[in-house]
């Protein structure tokens, strides 16, 4: 892009990142970070973009999920294999369901910066700055923990490359087998007293069976044993961001974001002349943008505009979360938006963002019931205008925690304090993750 650098930000207006006080160590840090490897490859976001592409005409599904924030203290081999493994599971329902392609991405490997509601929080009497995220400061209530540091950064991208590269191996190393896969879910599917799952699986273990009977050996065939799993996150943090993006070797003027494979634009950064807006309209990867209730008709135009002008299909992904109950009231007036300028987006849903409430217990929780209507109205206003539903984008993980009530294992608020440990909003536990793909795989049927 000729009318673009990837610093032009800084002269746009930044909300929701931290004032570093250290602008020496600030610059220590940029320097260092913009002198290592990128983590993704320009050739694997075009991909991605291709896919995307193809779940925008409704020849591909984009599964995208993972955990709200990544921490530090969380980071584990066990806590990235099982949500990968959930994720896999997922997918294999999904494909059955949609009978296309089940895009894979990781809200993983990058996941680190959070926007907050206010920039202080107040214990008591006691006020203090926000926790933004373990790539900006600390969680802990104590005005050391909360002083932004940018050495963090380096903490963060060194958790990123080491979870990537977890994530590569599984993905090719015989971790991701179709028939592994749908062993677990035959487990799970065992273990539930719902006939319709027990039903589900079998039909997908007859069509494994079949292809096996037929001559089809999945260890030999490539597709059924490796995937393509993609990472991305909120591109927050720009200073981080900016140090990572890299002019691509291949094509001299287009600029990959370095950082991860897909970026989304928050609903809170996405201010048409923001920095936010500004930083990511220049780089060549896939990015989304989040859409919620105060997105207004005139706003999205110009995004559309902005950061798709080429209209190239599979570069926006409009990642809808208006919570159970709105959808009907917004996603048709973006959706006839989109529409009139002939826009190529790919619609999504995000069912966990206009879901949160607290509980009666004081938790931060989302009821699974609504989770799920959201999603299903999300699938109806699509049927009804005519437009294909792209996807759908969780915030879970393969551990068992109690931080969504409901479910078939019924989470109830009195539970929630048995496994709670989220550093940021309640994810769906492995169990609520895998009952709601095969939720949405009938919603794919119908
Ligand atoms: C998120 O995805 O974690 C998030 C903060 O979402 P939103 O920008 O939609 O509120
Ligand atoms: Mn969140």
């Amino acid at each position: 892009m000729s009318d673009w650098t990837k610093s032009d930000w800084r002269s746009k207006p930044r909300i929701q990142m931290p004032d570093y006080t250290d602008a020496d160590a600030l610059r220590v840090v940029e320097s260092k970070l913009s002198q290592f490897p990128p983590l993704v490859f320009a050739g694997e976001a075009r991909r991605l973009k291709k896919q995307l592409g193809a779940a925008s005409r409704g020849e591909a599904f984009l599964l995208q999920g993972g955990d709200c924030a990544e921490a530090f203290d969380q980071f584990s081999a066990d806590a990235i294999r099982d949500t990968f493994k959930v994720m896999l599971q997922m997918a294999v329902v999904l494909t059955y369901g949609a009978k296309v392609p089940v895009i894979k991405v990781g809200r993983m490997a990058g996941q680190f910066a959070k926007p907050r509601s206010a920039p202080t929080e107040t214990v008591g009497d006691v006020e203090l700055p926000s926790y933004r995220g373990d790539i900006i400061n600390e969680l802990a209530f104590t005005p050391e923990a909360r002083i932004p540091d940018p050495g963090k950064m380096l903490q963060a991208y060194t958790q990123a490359a080491g979870t990537l590269n977890l994530l590569r191996a599984f993905s090719t190393g015989g971790f991701a087998d179709i028939n592994n896969v749908h062993r677990w879910t035959s487990e799970f599917a065992d273990g539930q007293a719902v006939k319709q799952y027990k039903d589900w699986a079998e039909r997908i273990s007859d069509a494994l069976d079949f292809m096996g009977a037929a001559g089809v050996d999945a260890d030999e065939v490539e597709s059924l044993a490796t995937v393509d799993f993609y990472t991305s996150h909120e591109g927050l943090l720009l200073e981080y961001e900016e140090a990572l993006c890299r002019e691509d070797s291949t094509t001299p003027g287009a600029w990959l974001a370095g950082s991860g494979h897909m970026l989304w634009i928050g609903d809170r950064t996405r201010q048409p002349d923001g920095a936010h807006v500004e930083f990511l309209r220049g780089v060549l990867n896939p990015i989304g943008l989040k859409c919620g209730p105060t997105m207004e008709e005139d706003d999205l135009k110009r995004l559309l505009a902005t950061l798709n002008p080429e209209n190239e299909e599979g570069r926006l992904t409009l990642i809808a979360r208006f919570g159970a109950g709105k959808v009907a009231e917004h996603l048709p007036r973006l959706i006839k938006t989109v529409e009139a300028e002939g826009a190529k987006v790919t619609w999504v849903c995000d069912p966990m963002h206009g879901n949160t409430i607290k509980s009666s217990t004081g938790y931060k929780t989302r009821p699974f019931e609504s989770v799920l209507r959201e999603v299903q109205d999300f699938f109806g206003v699509h049927r009804a205008e005519g437009t294909i539903p792209g996807g759908v984008h969780f915030e879970m993980t393969g551990q068992d925690v109690t931080e969504c009530t409901g479910g078939v294992r019924a989470v109830t608020e009195e539970n929630l304090s048995d496994r709670y440990h989220t550093a940021c909003d309640p994810r769906l536990n492995a169990s609520q993750s895998l009952e709601l793909a095969f939720l949405v795989a009938e919603e794919l049927q119908t």
